[in-house]
């Protein structure tokens, strides 16, 4: 029996993984969950596992959700998220939080020891050379649950990422406006931005995966998680998303991973790691498969991409301004503050206000989230 806290249980991995668990009570048991301020789903999932522990960010809608949940210690605010990470009978901990808030847990449980299944890629993207650190001096395993790295994880296990692998390729959807003529992006409504030709997610990572900063940010992440280098990895468009990466050996040969876009085979695999469970739900028919293309992708339409690489190779505490300067702007054009097209142009103008530090350290980093908060939200 794996005991499991989940942060972040209302958001879409969250609740996928919840739904995985709910099929195998007999490998998994919910330790904890957290979620950012939807509580009445929170009391349906504490209810439902029998949750003995939680934590909500907001403290008001904690205190309500506490009136509704006698039998469970709630907790609220970072501190209460973090006490979450520390539980002694912990065996996993997912961290599902989205966006740069979810950084300063993932760094949590490794000071306690606990091994990450990490669905919040920003914690890489904004302090990868810190957490491997942290990671080796910790001894914790990371197994990723971002669909892409969990097929890379599991292709590489017996190469060696220093001299075996030639490139490693990252697919991507390429979003809702891959096919659309960048005359008409200005005309971009929120309601086109969520609405992902193949993959069901929150709202900030379906607009990240419209505009192609999820698939830089998910460069980043390979980057340090499989400690290879910018020059090793080529994002492909594969509209498909039925081949989640793909990895070229020196030998010439290219292995891949398949399954249907579901991010529940990614999360399972990432729960049962390293042993491996028989599958529940609906898995790939070849035999219904049309079509899988490839194609390289368009750097005009979507310069975030590009500008992701150069921040990730740059380095120092610039990943970590991309990530945050996307939660700011993304949460903008969420809110219908700004159009489509000014989110590159509004990420760019708070990278290049951030002073460049080569080599900072973790309180740099977390503190840099307050400084460009405080200096960009408030408008
Ligand atoms: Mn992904």
């Amino acid at each position: 029996m794996k005991n499991i806290v989940i942060l972040g249980s209302t958001g879409s991995i969250g609740k996928n993984s919840l739904e995985i668990i709910d099929k195998f009570k007999d490998k998994f048991n919910v330790l904890a969950l957290s979620a950012n301020k939807n509580i009445n789903l929170l009391e349906k999932q504490i209810k439902k596992f029998k949750v003995g522990m939680a934590a909500v960010y907001d403290e008001t809608l904690a205190k309500q959700l506490q009136k509704k949940c006698r039998n469970t210690e709630i907790y609220s605010g970072t501190d209460g998220i973090k006490k979450l990470c520390a539980f002694k009978k912990c065996d996993l901990i997912l961290n599902a939080i989205i966006g740069s808030s979810g950084l300063k847990y993932t760094v949590e449980s490794i000071y306690n020891r606990k091994n990450i299944a990490l669905a919040n890629k920003e914690s890489y993207v904004m302090a990868g050379p810190i957490l491997n650190d942290l990671i080796r001096k910790y001894k914790v395993d990371i197994i990723p649950v971002d669909s892409e790295h969990s097929a890379i994880f599991h292709l590489i296990k017996n190469l060696d990422s220093r001299k075996d692998i030639e490139k490693i390729y990252l697919t991507a959807s390429g979003g809702p406006f891959l096919n659309k003529p960048i005359q008409e992006f200005v005309q971009i409504t929120i309601e086109d931005a969520l609405k992902h030709p193949v993959w069901s997610m929150g709202g900030k990572i379906t607009v990240d995966s419209a505009t192609l900063i999820n698939k830089g940010f998910e460069v980043i992440e390979a980057v340090h998680l499989f400690k290879i280098g910018y020059q090793d990895i080529d994002v492909v468009i594969h509209p498909q998303s039925i081949i989640h990466s793909m990895v070229k050996v020196i030998d010439g040969e290219i292995y891949a991973q398949l399954s249907p876009p579901d991010m529940k085979f990614p999360i399972l695999n990432a729960l049962s790691y390293p042993e491996k469970l028989k599958n529940p739900f609906q898995s790939l028919d070849l035999y219904k498969l049309k079509n899988l293309s490839f194609q390289k992708p368009d750097n005009n339409k979507f310069p975030l991409l590009k500008y992701s690489y150069d921040i990730g190779k740059k380095g120092g505490n610039l990943p970590a301004a991309l990530s945050i300067a996307d939660d700011i702007v993304v949460s903008q054009f969420l809110e219908r503050k700004i159009r489509f097209n000014d989110i590159f142009p509004g990420i760019k103008n708070i990278v290049e206000n951030v002073k460049y530090m080569e080599t900072p350290d973790l309180d740099d980093i977390l503190r840099l989230e307050k400084e460009i908060n405080y200096r960009f939200e408030i408008y």
